[in-house]
């Protein structure tokens, strides 16, 4: 029988999410009975090469291509949680949002501590970069979402608990000390 596909990525995050996914420690190796990965910094693998059926995100949209990849991410997987307060609501990233964009960019470049560092003052502009976006976006604001998990980063028994529900079929009974909201 075929294992359910999972996919998972780090879009405005710390990847703080994925450790705490890590942190199931050794039931990493049940993990891989029950499920096979795809897309994933997991398993290094950078394009989605099968439909999944979860897909688990970390960190809000702050630019142009964390939204082409959230959306690729509603394209391709049944299931779509979004994991940690970054993904749920912006998180820390999204300080910047009370801030205009130029005034956010002059102080990285032009006016502040480190700028030392940019002698000649250039704001990045190569074609290539994605565009910042005017603020930071949580997930469900930009596509479907189907299941949260909150926590900076949430725990890891509270994705285990998640993951395996779902993939199981059985019903889920989260105890209310696994669930932190900080
Ligand atoms: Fe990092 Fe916390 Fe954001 Fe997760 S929720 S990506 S741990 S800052």
């Amino acid at each position: 029988m075929s294992k359910p596909i999972i996919a998972t990525a780090s879009l405005a995050g710390c990847f703080g999410c994925h450790m705490s996914i890590l942190d199931i420690d050794d039931r990493i190796l049940q993990l891989i009975e029950l499920v096979e990965f795809n897309k994933s910094p997991i398993d290094d693998i950078k394009t989605f090469t099968k439909q999944c059926d979860i897909g688990i995100i970390e960190g809000g949209c702050c630019n142009s291509e964390n939204v082409e990849v959230l959306k690729e991410f509603r394209k391709h997987c049944k299931i779509l949680i979004s994991l940690g307060e970054c993904a749920i609501m912006g998180g820390l990233p999204a300080m910047r949002n009370g801030i205009p964009v130029k005034e956010c960019l002059e102080e990285a470049y032009l006016n502040g501590p480190t700028v030392g560092l940019n002698a000649e003052k250039v704001m990045p502009n190569d074609a290539e970069l994605p565009m910042i976006l005017d603020k930071v976006y949580p997930l469900h604001e930009i596509v479907k979402i189907d299941y949260y998990l909150p926590g900076c980063p949430p725990r890891a028994d509270l994705i285990w608990a998640a993951v395996v529900a779902l993939v199981t079929g059985d019903e889920l009974n989260i105890p209310y000390e696994l669930v932190k909201f900080d």
